[in-house]
């Protein structure tokens, strides 16, 4: 965490070039070590998010799958739910997936129009793989995996539906929101995590 992303790194309204994006990833729970591997070998720094403090400075957030009941009660218990819609609300990009799409949506967070369906594909251990077709992200379908995935079952009118399987939504946009019900840090197709790099990287030019 110490070293090169202090230098210039605040603020990014010099206009200079600016290092590495600074991420977060969720860690109450989960998936979130692949995450931050990834995020890592596309050139991010990351940081672990359990508190609120862990939130100061980011320059996107990922929330990662794992169970939408265990992290509602981490963010209940660290006080994470305020601080998380305050930092969606300044515009910074986030990525969800799996849980963490639950964990957005209108029962959860509240800062995605959507509502979802948990374990929507079958019970317990349903999981499958898919290839995605996804509008922005160039070089042919994405594999995704679906480990007892959710589905979106309503968007409201600011949601973009980019992908989905058997009629269901599997993958939705909202301005600087994106958030998808597989898991793009198992497979080792990285094109997930460049394109959230992309929209990290546009809102510091803005
Ligand atoms: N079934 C989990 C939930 O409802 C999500 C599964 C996952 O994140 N892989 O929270």
């Amino acid at each position: 965490m110490a070293g090169s992303a202090a230098d210039g790194a605040s603020g990014g309204a010099g206009g200079g070039p600016r290092s590495d994006p600074l991420i977060g990833v969720v860690a109450l729970q989960g998936g979130f070590a692949a995450h931050a591997a990834m995020l890592r070998s596309l050139g991010a720094e990351v940081r672990e998010v359990r508190t609120p403090r862990d939130l100061e400075g980011l320059d996107g957030l990922v929330w990662p799958g794992g169970e939408s009941t265990t992290m509602t009660l981490g963010v209940e218990r660290e006080g994470l739910a305020e601080p998380l819609r305050e930092l969606v609300a300044a515009g910074t990009p986030v990525l969800g997936t799996c849980a963490g799409l639950i964990m957005l949506d209108r029962d959860h967070l509240g800062v995605l129009d959507v509502s979802t369906r948990r374990n929507a594909f079958g019970r317990q251990v349903r999981s499958f793989e898919a290839d995605l077709d996804l509008p922005g992200l160039p070089g042919g379908p994405l594999r995704a995996v679906f480990i007892r995935a959710p589905w979106v079952t309503d968007a409201g009118p600011a949601v973009t539906i980019l992908a989905e399987v058997d009629g269901h939504p599997v993958a939705v946009r909202q301005g600087a929101l994106l958030a998808v019900a597989f898991h793009p840090e198992l497979s080792r197709d990285p094109r997930l995590h460049e394109r959230f790099l992309e929209l990290v990287r546009e809102d510091d030019e803005r």
